[in-house]
C-alpha cells in the first residue's frame, strides 16, 4: 500500500461509522472545531481514505455491518503504516461495548452516543497530543538515532585512525630499537643488546641447572695498522667481512656481537662443557688464517679470543663479559692469534693494575720518579756524544720500577704526560749542570716524547718554559718519538714538529723499524736521527751474512740525510759491524747501562773511548 502523509496544518481525523446521521454531526462538530475530517461508512471506504491520506486519528464505531469496529481496529493496528495511529471507538450507549476488547485491539480510548461535544472534544484533543507527542518522540529517537550512528562511525574512524597510527607508532619504534641495538656497519647486535642476551642466559642457568653457556671475546690482532695504512674504507670492509667469517663458524643458535671497533663477542648456549667452547674458538682462529680478498687489497689477519664459562654464580651479566675481556688481554700478552680460557686469578690481576694505576697517581703527586742516564757513542771517535734520559719508579715498597712495567698504564691514564714533563725539566737542569762543569759543551741529551703530549695545546709553551729557566742549548736536546706520532699525519703535528725545529732542537725517530710508518710519511717530517731498534741489532749478529734489516737503515737514514743511532749494542761483535757499517752512533749495555746522574757524570769527566 502506498500511504501519504497528511501535510496541511490542519488534523485529519477520519470517522468510520454505517450511520450517516452520525457521520454528519461528528464531522460539522469536529470541523467547526478546525480539523479536517474524512468520513467512511464502512471498512472499504475506511481503507481508501487511508490510502489516498493517512489520517491523524481514527474514530472508530463498534456496530457495522460486515466488519465491525474491533475487526477494522486491528486490521490498522497489523499495517506498519496505520499502526501507530490513534483508534477512539465510538459506541451507542445501549450497545454491547466491550471496553476490554476495544483496549485489546488497539483503541486508545472511548466516547458513547449520544455524543457530549465538550468531551468528544477533549479526548479527540488528548489522544490527537499524545499522538503528536509521540511522533516528537519518535523523530527525536530517529534523530537521536542518526547523530548516535554518526558518533559512532566518527568513533570508528578515529579508532581506526589511532589504530594506524598506534601501528606505524610501533614500526618505527622498532625500527629505532633496532638502530639503538645494533651495530650500523656489520648489522650485529651491539653490546646493550649482547649484555642482556648474556643476561638472558644467565637467569636460565639459574633457573635450569642442565642449561650452560660461555661468553667468547674477539679483538682482532694489528687491525690499527690496517686501518691507519690503508684508510677507514677499507678497515670497513675487513670488519664486514670478518663478521661474515665469524658468522660461519657458528651455529645458527650462537649469538655474534660487534662490542666496538675491532671488537666481537660471541654467547655460546647449549653447550655442555668449555671443551665445545675451545672448540669454537679454534675453529673461528682457523678460520680468520684464510686470506680476506677485499675488493682493492688481499689483507691478512689474526684475532685473540678470551673465553669465559657462563657460572650461574654471576652477579651481572657485565662481569662475564669483562671476565672474557680480560682472558683475550692475556691471549694478547701470550703473543696472539690464540685463545685463553679465564680463571679467577686473571681478575686478581686486573685489580693489581687498577691499584699501579692509584700507585701511579699518588707517585706523581710525590714525585718518586728518578732519571736515569745512558751515553751515546759516536762511533767515529769512540767518545761519548750525550745520553739518553730514561725514567725510573722508586717505588715505596717494591723498589726500582722499570718503564715497561708502568708507562703503559701511564700512557693509558693520561699520567704519561705529567711524568714526561717532569723528565724532560730534570734532564734539562741536569744538562746545564754537566755543561757548566765539563769541557764538553757538545753534550747532548735525548729524551723520549710521548705521543699523548702532541695532543697538548700547551706543549710548546712549556718546552719554551723549560728551556728558558734552565738556561740549556736546545740545540743540544734530542727528542725521541716513536712512529705511532707521525702515523696520524695531522697537521698538528706537523707544526709542532716544525716549531721544535726552528728552536734548534733536534728530532729523532725512536724504535725505527717496529712501527708501521710509511717511508713516505717519513719524508714529510723534519728528523735529524734514526734510531735503529735494539731487536734489529740482535737479529744482525744472529743473520751473519746480510746482517737483517740494519744496513738498509742505515742507507734509508744516509739517503735521507739524517743521523742513524743503533740501539741495544750488547756486544763487540756488534759494535764491530756497525761501525763496518759506518753507523754513525750507538748505545747499549756493552758501553753502560742506563747510570744514576753522579755514575753518569763520572763516566763523562773519566772520558773513556771504545
Ligand atoms: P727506548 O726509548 O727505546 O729506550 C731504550 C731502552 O732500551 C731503555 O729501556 C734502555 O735501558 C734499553 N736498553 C739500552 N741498551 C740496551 C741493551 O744493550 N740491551 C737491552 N736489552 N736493552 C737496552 P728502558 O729504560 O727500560 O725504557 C724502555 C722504554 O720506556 C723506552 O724505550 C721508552 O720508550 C720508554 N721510556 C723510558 N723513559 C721514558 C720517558 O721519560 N718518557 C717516555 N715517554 N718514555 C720513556
Ligand atoms: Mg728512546
Ligand atoms: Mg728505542
Amino acid at each position: 500500500m502506498n500511504y501519504e502523509r497528511n501535510l496541511s496544518h490542519k488534523k485529519d481525523i477520519l470517522i468510520i461509522d454505517d450511520t450517516v446521521e452520525n457521520l454528519r454531526i461528528l464531522s460539522s462538530f469536529l470541523t467547526k472545531e478546525g480539523y479536517s475530517v474524512r468520513k467512511a461508512l464502512n471498512w472499504q471506504m475506511a481503507l481508501t481514505a487511508c490510502q489516498a491520506i493517512l489520517p491523524d486519528l481514527i474514530l472508530l464505531d463498534i456496530m457495522m455491518p460486515d466488519v465491525n469496529g474491533y475487526e477494522v481496529c486491528q486490521r490498522f493496528k497489523n499495517w506498519r503504516e496505520t499502526a501507530d495511529i490513534p483508534v477512539i471507538f465510538v459506541s451507542a450507549l445501549d450497545d454491547v461495548f466491550d471496553k476490554v476488547k476495544a483496549f485489546k485491539v488497539g483503541g486508545v480510548d472511548y466516547i458513547t452516543k449520544p455524543f457530549e461535544f465538550e468531551e468528544v472534544l477533549v479526548r479527540v484533543q488528548n489522544q490527537l497530543a499524545l499522538r503528536e507527542a509521540q511522533k516528537e518522540i519518535l523523530t527525536l529517537n530517529a534523530q537521536l538515532e542518526e547523530r548516535v550512528q554518526e558518533r559512532t562511525s566518527e568513533l570508528e574512524n578515529a579508532l581506526q585512525q589511532l589504530r594506524t597510527e598506534i601501528g606505524s607508532r610501533r614500526e618505527l619504534q622498532s625500527k629505532l630499537l633496532d638502530i639503538v641495538l645494533h651495530d650500523s656497519l656489520t648489522g650485529l647486535p651491539n653490546r646493550v643488546l649482547f649484555i642482556k642476551q648474556i643476561e638472558k642466559a644467565l637467569d636460565h642457568a639459574k633457573k635450569d641447572s642442565s642449561y650452560h653457556f660461555a661468553v667468547l671475546f674477539l679483538d682482532c690482532d694489528r687491525f690499527k695498522v690496517v686501518n691507519d695504512s690503508l684508510g677507514h674504507q677499507v678497515g670497513d670492509e675487513l670488519l664486514i667481512a670478518i663478521a661474515r667469517r665469524f658468522k660461519e663458524s657458528l651455529s645458527p643458535f650462537d649469538t655474534l656481537a660487534r662490542l666496538g671497533g675491532d671488537e666481537f663477542g660471541i654467547l655460546l648456549e647449549n653447550i655442555t662443557d668449555i671443551r665445545m667452547a675451545i672448540q669454537v674458538a679454534e675453529k673461528i682462529l682457523q678460520q680468520i688464517l684464510n686470506t680476506f680478498y677485499l675488493s682493492r687489497y688481499e689483507v691478512f689477519i689474526n684475532a685473540s679470543i678470551g673465553i669465559s664459562w657462563g657460572k650461574k654464580c654471576y652477579e651481572k651479566p657485565e662481569y662475564l663479559l669483562r671476565d672474557a675481556d680480560t682472558a683475550m688481554y692475556r691471549a694478547k700478552a701470550l703473543g696472539r692469534a690464540r685463545y685463553h680460557v679465564f680463571d679467577p686469578g686473571m681478575h686478581q690481576e686486573a685489580i693489581q693494575l687498577l691499584e699501579l694505576e692509584n700507585d701511579l697517581r699518588r707517585a706523581c703527586e710525590r714525585e718518586e720518579f728518578i732519571v736515569c742516564y745512558q751515553p751515546i757513542i759516536c762511533l767515529s771517535t769512540g767518545k761519548i756524544s750525550g745520553f739518553e734520559a730514561l725514567v725510573r719508579w722508586q717505588h715505596p715498597t717494591r723498589g726500582l720500577v722499570f718503564p715497561a712495567d708502568f708507562i703503559p698504564v701511564a700512557e693509558e691514564t693520561g699520567l704519561i704526560t705529567t711524568i714526561n714533563i717532569w723528565v724532560f725539566q730534570t734532564a734539562c737542569e741536569t744538562l746545564r749542570i754537566w755543561h757548566e762543569q765539563t769541557a764538553n759543551k757538545n753534550l747532548t741529551i735525548s729524551i723520549n716524547l710521548s705521543p699523548r703530549l702532541f695532543s697538548k695545546s700547551d706543549l710548546l709553551s712549556t718546552i719554551d718554559k723549560i728551556i728558558y729557566d734552565t738556561q740549556v742549548n736546545p740545540a743540544n736536546l734530542e727528542l725521541e718519538i716513536t712512529e705511532s706520532v707521525i702515523m696520524e699525519n695531522s697537521d698538528a703535528v706537523h707544526t709542532i714538529l716544525q716549531q721544535l725545529r726552528e728552536r734548534q732542537i733536534q728530532l729523532v725517530m725512536d724504535d725505527f723499524g717496529t712501527g708501521y710508518s710509511s717511508l713516505s710519511y717519513l719524508h714529510n717530517f723534519p728528523f735529524n736521527a734514526l734510531k735503529i731498534d735494539k731487536s734489529f741489532v740482535k737479529i744482525m749478529q744472529e743473520n751473519q751474512k746480510n746482517m737483517g734489516l740494519v744496513p738498509a737503515m742505515l742507507s734509508i737514514a744516509r739517503s735521507m740525510g739524517m743521523r742513524a743511532i743503533a740501539e741495544g749494542i750488547e756486544t763487540p761483535q756488534q759494535l764491530a759491524q756497525l761501525k763496518s757499517l759506518k753507523c754513525d752512533f750507538a748505545q747499549g749495555n756493552m758501553f753502560a747501562i742506563a747510570l744514576r746522574t753522579e755514575a753518569a757524570f763520572d763516566l763523562i769527566t773519566s772520558e773513556p773511548i771504545w
